[in-house]
């Protein structure tokens, strides 16, 4: 039985990406390769600062990917974290899955296997994201004893985050996931939020439906949201409640005390839901949050506002 095509993804992504992915579905794409596709054009977008190239660096003005992948039909899933130097951590990731006995892989060891399998490698930071580095932590080295008052000093003056999130089910009802991120502006070296971590930034499951996150990724990894979400749909929740349960979970961790000041300066989170069905919904911790999503009848994506949810 023929499956209707679905493709949802953060507003963010440009709608040309999502219309050629729904020509390769409709053409009998596997969702697998719509969604490496998509993430691929969005890591390869300059104007894009939290992606891939272009993507804003750590404090020490290096820039570090965070990419994931999940087949939500054989439950495989690839990863890669605090990567530099690679055009296309997506795919990296995907290989991780295909070619290795493993989940993850982080830094060097995730360089190393790229160089193996003859990634094309990249200088990820351009001269846009590099002078905002400059400007914005670099002229405050000299104040900060080390790395970690200078982390603390910078994280105020943030630039924002934000992650290219899509999720796609195929003509065969096949869901799949891909997460790409340069995580958080100014990070600690080595940071890994939620985007490569299966469970939290990212869980799919053909059964059932496929969650991934974006916002402040400690919020996310704190409460394995995307796994939580869609064992709630496997629980037979409908789509709303588990999407609201799951995003007032992270909105009562942000902002929560004075003793928890990281969770009050990036602090918002959203959520990407679809469903088995390909039913979909965002929810987030802001009113101003949308996606967008292009069913096989659309010639464009629609954007809709994601539901805000407070934490009571
Ligand atoms: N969730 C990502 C992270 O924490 C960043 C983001 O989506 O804004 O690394």
């Amino acid at each position: 039985m023929a499956h209707t095509p679905v493709l949802l993804a953060n507003a963010e992504v440009k709608d040309e990406y999502l219309v050629a992915g729904m020509r390769m579905l409709k053409n009998g794409a596997h969702a697998g390769d719509v969604a490496e596709f998509v993430a691929r054009a969005v890591e390869d977008d300059p104007e894009e600062h939290t992606v891939g190239y272009g993507g804003f660096p750590n404090v020490l003005g290096e820039v570090e990917l965070d990419a994931s992948f999940m087949d939500g039909t054989t439950l495989q899933a690839g990863a890669v974290a605090a990567l530099k130097g690679f055009r296309h951590p997506i795919s990296i990731a995907r290989e991780v899955m295909r070619r290795l006995p493993h989940v993850m892989l982080v830094g060097e060891g995730a360089a190393r296997f790229a160089r193996e399998i003859g990634a094309e490698p990249r200088e990820m930071l351009s001269p846009e994201a590099r002078r905002a580095w400059e400007e914005q932590v670099a002229a405050m080295m000299g104040e900060a004893p080390d790395t970690i008052a200078l982390t603390w000093h910078v994280w105020r003056r943030t630039r924002g985050h934000d992650t290219m999130n899509v999720i796609v089910r195929d003509v065969h009802g096949n869901l799949c996931t891909a997460v790409s991120t340069s995580g958080i502006a100014w990070k600690y070296p080595g940071r890994v939020g939620d985007s490569p971590l299966i469970g939290a930034g990212n869980y799919c499951d053909s059964r059932y439906g496929a969650a991934t996150c974006m916002g402040l990724g400690e919020a996310a990894m704190r409460i394995a949201a995307a796994a939580q979400v869609v064992t709630l749909l496997r629980l037979g929740w409908s789509l709303v409640a588990a999407g609201v349960e799951v995003t007032r979970q992270m909105a009562a961790l942000l902002g929560r005390s004075r003793a928890e000041q990281p969770m009050r300066v990036a602090d918002w989170v959203r959520v990407l839901i679809m469903d088995a069905q390909g039913n979909v919904g965002a929810f987030a911790t802001r009113a101003d949050l949308c996606y967008k999503v292009l069913t096989a009848e659309a010639e464009t994506p629609i954007t809709q506002r994601a539901m805000c949810v407070s934490k009571d």
